[in-house]
């Protein structure tokens, strides 16, 4: 069983599909204006976690990832300029729906190398909001007939007043957030929170019977998800700065439209902050993997160090954290190296063929299962790694298996450790093992001084002997 924290009721509920065995998800994705930073990678190291489990337990996932490249404006509401307009200030290119698609392009590709990098496994679809202009219209002419929408004359509004629920996901403060929409009053509204579902543009767009123009943000997640999930789905998820407008929008939509919730669990991650503050772009405290990597740190690292703290933990990026984030995973890698060297003989490179230890299994799925308690997962795969009652091959297997869940990319690891032991390394170890053989210990403890000095060391076992890298090597776990 998994439990999930559903920000609908705000509790930990039991996951049930909808259908037996499968699991519609759709996640919120980029607005392709920019880099993504490392804040907005949380969100999809998260989806991809979740998305990983549900695998884990056998279902099968047909996860959609949208991507908006059109109507995403500074304020995530009506108001301000469309960040995909921004760039092509900001890139002097022409204001043209034509330009628009091309830097679109351009950083869409850059996120899905983002996310290879952090071995994310992609979704099913990537539906992109310019390529569904019809499905749009079409739910906004739904809307219109039901009597949902009004015109005004920068737009078709969603009128709140006639979506009792409205503010249901996260129990929003209504009060607030109608204070909030006032300081920006456009007084055409008939309520302060209603919202865009189009917005009129006389020269950028396209053309509609309301006018021409573009898709408000809010408008597109619930024409694709219903496109590719149908509705109601089982799962929805974002960082939690949706909560307040974009998704109790999208619900509010989908649900007058259809009649029908529009997703059952809305799971939300908390945000990575940077020296205290959310990271993002509008206020210049981010850094993007490109930027970790020229400091000598891999996404995986990054990873890593995001698993170590659970989705909904909120957690703060410093420079003493930045600094640490390569030796964190290293040391993991190295003590997982180890074990995996004392797995193979002297001739062997070849993956362990060890068995899944079924008590640390069940272990580890409590854990990944109570809501991604990635944490404990961790730690427990910490304690297999130092239990003396775990042969090296099981060991090995089993955190392979648990790798399908922390998408670690650990079987490359293991491969490229052992590809990259240099050749004279080998030949100092065939002589120390010779030596030794002949008991000539002072000639073997010269020899593996020397292979020590250039960065290895030489485990004796059984079989002969294994090279590793020189690194931790985690302590025997006391019974
Ligand atoms: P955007 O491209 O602005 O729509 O953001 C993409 C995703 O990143 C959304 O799910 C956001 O909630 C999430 N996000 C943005 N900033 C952060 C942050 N600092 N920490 C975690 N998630 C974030
Ligand atoms: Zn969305």
């Amino acid at each position: 069983m998994i439990y999930l924290t559903n920000t609908l009721s705000g509790k930990k509920e039991e996951f049930k599909p909808i259908k037996a065995g499968a699991v519609g998800m759709y996640s919120c994705g980029p607005t392709v204006y920019d880099f993504a930073h490392l804040g907005n990678l949380r969100a999809y190291v998260f989806t991809d976690i979740l998305r990983r489990i549900f695998e884990y337990n056998g279902y099968d996932v047909n996860q959609v990832v949208n991507i908006t490249d059109v109507g995403h404006l500074v304020t995530d509401g009506d108001e301000g300029e469309d960040k995909m307009t921004k760039a092509l200030i900001r890139e002097g290119k022409p204001l043209n729906i034509e330009s628009m698609t091309e830097v679109a392009t351009f950083y869409f590709a850059k996120f899905r190398e983002d996310l290879a990098s952090l071995n994310i496994e992609m979704p099913k679809t990537f539906p992109r909001a310019t390529e569904h202009i019809p499905e749009i219209i079409e739910l906004i002419k739904k809307l219109d007939q039901k009597g949902f929408v009004y015109k005004t004359s920068d737009g078709l509004y969603f009128n709140t007043s006639k979506f009792p629920a409205y503010g249901k996901l996260g129990n929003i403060n209504l009060e607030g957030l109608k204070e909030g929409a006032r300081v920006t009053a456009n007084t055409e509204k008939k309520n302060p929170i209603d919202f865009a579902v189009w917005k009129f543009n006389p020269l950028l767009g396209w053309d509609t019977p309301w006018g021409k123009g573009f898709p408000g943000w809010h408008i597109e997640c619930s024409a694709m998800s219903v496109k590719y999930l149908g509705q109601p789905f089982d799962v929805h998820t974002g960082g939690i700065d949706h909560i307040p407008v974009h998704h109790n929008n999208e619900i509010a939509q989908s649900e007058s439209a259809e009649g029908v919730p529009l997703a059952n669990y809305w799971i939300h991650n908390a945000h990575l902050n940077m020296n205290g503050g959310k990271m993002a772009k509008s206020a210049g405290n981010f850094l993007t993997l490109k930027s970790l990597e020229e400091k000598g740190i891999s996404p995986l690292a990054y990873k890593f160090w995001l698993l170590g703290a659970r989705y909904s933990t909120q957690i703060n990026f410093v420079n003493v954290i930045i600094d640490s984030l390569q030796k964190g995973f290293g040391n993991f890698l190295s003590a997982i190296k180890r074990i995996y060297a004392e797995t193979n003989n002297s001739e062997g490179t070849k993956i362990s063929e060890g068995n899944i230890n079924e008590k640390y299994k069940k272990e580890f799925t409590n854990f990944v299962n109570d809501d991604l308690d990635t944490p404990r997962a961790l730690a427990l795969t910490w304690n297999l790694l130092r239990d003396e009652g775990v042969s090296s091959s099981d060991k090995i297997a089993t955190i392979l298996d648990f790798d399908r869940v922390f998408g670690l990319d650990i079987k490359n690891s293991l491969k490229e450790d052992f590809i990259l032991i240099p050749e004279n390394i080998k030949r100092l170890a065939g002589e120390r093992n010779t030596a030794r053989i002949a008991k000539d210990w002072k000639k073997s403890d010269k020899l593996r001084a020397e292979i020590e000095k250039n960065g290895f060391s030489v485990i004796d076992t059984n079989e002969g002997y294994s090279l590793v890298p020189l690194g931790a090597n985690p302590s025997p776990l006391k019974k």
